[in-house]
């Protein structure tokens, strides 16, 4: 029996928005255990039967949206187009998903080898039956949804752990489920913090989609480890926009500074650090501070930046401005304030590449510009990090040489963070970034596995 509630808090106004359990590792059994004896069920629905659900789904977000964005922007701070956009992302998701799940997963025969021309062959590929999702805070929505519609579009049941900052958008979500006809034990929430989501990798459940720190992935990763259960780890980034000399630079700049300071900095492939060309960089530099200089943080409805969500990142932000400072940064736009999470931006230039700001994720309103003498060094400290989850290049003449040459799963030419908008794409990093595929007709196959089958004829 549940004992222990949580409240969920608003940095708008710290007002407690929601109240929810605290489940532990017996209440995650029970959930992983209903959803083990509804998967058949959901799964024998075929892909006609979960689509139309999952179309419902969508229809009952879209006649409740504007309680959705209220949601969002009560347990996140974020401005409510942060918030209408992610949600609107997130439906294309749901849409695409259940719309190709049939073609990606179907059974297809396959040639027979020279040997074994009397056998038919065939490839398949098969639902888990159960798959934990955790999800972050920062995107609520579109993130966990680039899991949650992909699994049960290919058939599994599905437990959610949403993050303890955004509790009651998961339960949200899984009521207007419920709402457009979908088994509740199909897809079900449990709430409460990391050691509710612990106990959830330890449930015999078979898949894993992580999506959070890279510390927290390597946690879920030991914990899976236990049982070999799979899992796929979206963990963060320090994505670095590279300009090159001949690029247009309005163009540039206004993709940095919205590819920083959107959502208040807190997204995983947002734009960090920027290397300009030498011969570009002074212009670069006075249009990016220029625009940054117009945005505003606050609670209020006009603010472009809310509030951070998670006021503790407010401390690593200013951590990774002060070690740059101190290392001969040039604070361009700023400075942070000394107490308080609701941070005007910050541009930083000239910053020195060991600086924490250059190496590790800030996860806010900061962006760092450095100079670059040319693209073969903007390649070459771009890719010095150890993320390698998205990034991206401005340049008219060679922009998919650069784009190439850079270590991500996602890069943009002459755009920032495109790719997340792209259904089809496979959303997923290297190296600290993590590992797996969420989205496109990958994210449906990283939720079955493969099944062979001959026959002898
Ligand atoms: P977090 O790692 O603190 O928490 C993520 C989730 O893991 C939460 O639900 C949390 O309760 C749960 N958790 C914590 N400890 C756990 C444990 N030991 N076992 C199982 N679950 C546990 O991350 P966050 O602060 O919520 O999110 C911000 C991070 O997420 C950033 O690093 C960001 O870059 C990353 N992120 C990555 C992507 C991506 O797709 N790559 C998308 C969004 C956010």
């Amino acid at each position: 029996m549940t004992t222990t509630t949580f409240a969920s808090v608003s940095p708008l106004d710290g007002r407690v928005v929601g109240t929810h359990p605290v489940h532990g590792a017996d209440e995650v059994a029970a959930a992983v255990a209903r959803a083990r004896a509804a998967a058949p069920v959901w799964r024998g629905l075929g892909f006609s039967g979960r689509k139309r659900v999952l179309h419902a789904w969508r229809r009952a977000i879209v006649a409740d949206l504007d309680g959705l964005i209220d949601t969002v922007r009560a347990e996140t701070g974020k401005p409510r187009g942060d918030a209408r956009l992610e949600i609107l992302l997130a439906l294309d998701h749901l849409s695409w998903s259940a719309a190709h799940a049939r073609r990606t997963l179907r059974r297809r025969r396959v040639a027979s080898g020279v040997l074994m021309l009397n056998q038919a062959s065939s490839l398949g590929y098969v639902p888990y039956g159960v798959v934990g999702v955790i999800g972050p805070w920062n995107y609520p929505v579109f993130t966990p949804m680039g899991s949650l519609a992909y699994a049960l579009a290919a058939g599994n049941a599905v437990v959610f752990k949403p993050s303890e900052y955004t509790p009651g958008v998961g339960v949200w979500l899984q009521r207007a489920f419920v709402r457009a006809g979908g088994p509740a034990d199909a897809f079900s929430v449990v709430t409460g913090f990391g050691e509710t989501g612990a106990a959830l990798c330890r449930a015999g459940v078979g898949k894993i989609a992580f999506t959070g720190s890279t510390a927290t992935g390597k946690a879920v990763m030991a914990a899976c480890a236990e049982t070999l259960t799979p899992v796929v780890i979206e963990a963060g980034g320090k994505d670095a926009l590279l300009v090159d000399e001949d690029a247009d630079l309005d163009a540039a700049a206004e993709a940095a500074v919205w590819g920083a300071y959107s959502n208040a900095g807190q997204t995983c492939i947002g734009i960090e650090r920027v290397y300009a060309h030498t011969a570009i960089y002074d212009r670069f530099v006075a249009a990016v501070a220029e625009r940054t200089a117009e945005l505003r943080a606050g609670a209020d409805e006009a603010a472009r930046l809310g509030p951070l969500t998670m006021p503790r990142q407010a401390d690593v932000v200013r951590s990774h401005v002060a070690d740059a400072l101190a290392r001969g940064a040039v604070l361009r736009v700023g400075p942070v304030p000394a107490d308080g999470s609701t941070l005007q931006p910050v541009l930083l230039t000239d910053v020195d590449e060991r600086s924490s700001a250059v190496r590790d994720e800030t996860f806010g309103p900061t962006l760092v510009v450095n100079r670059v003498a040319s693209m073969d060094e903007a390649v070459e400290k771009a890719n010095a990090v150890r993320y390698g989850l998205s990034g991206a290049v401005f340049s008219k003449r060679r922009g998919r040489d650069l784009a190439l040459r850079l270590r991500g799963g996602m890069i943009a030419i002459n755009a920032v963070i495109a790719f997340a908008a792209v259904p089809a794409l496979p959303f997923g990093g290297v190296g600290d970034s993590g590992f797996g595929r969420i989205h496109g007709a990958d994210g449906l196959r990283e939720f079955t596995y493969p099944q062979a089958l001959t026959r002898q004829r």
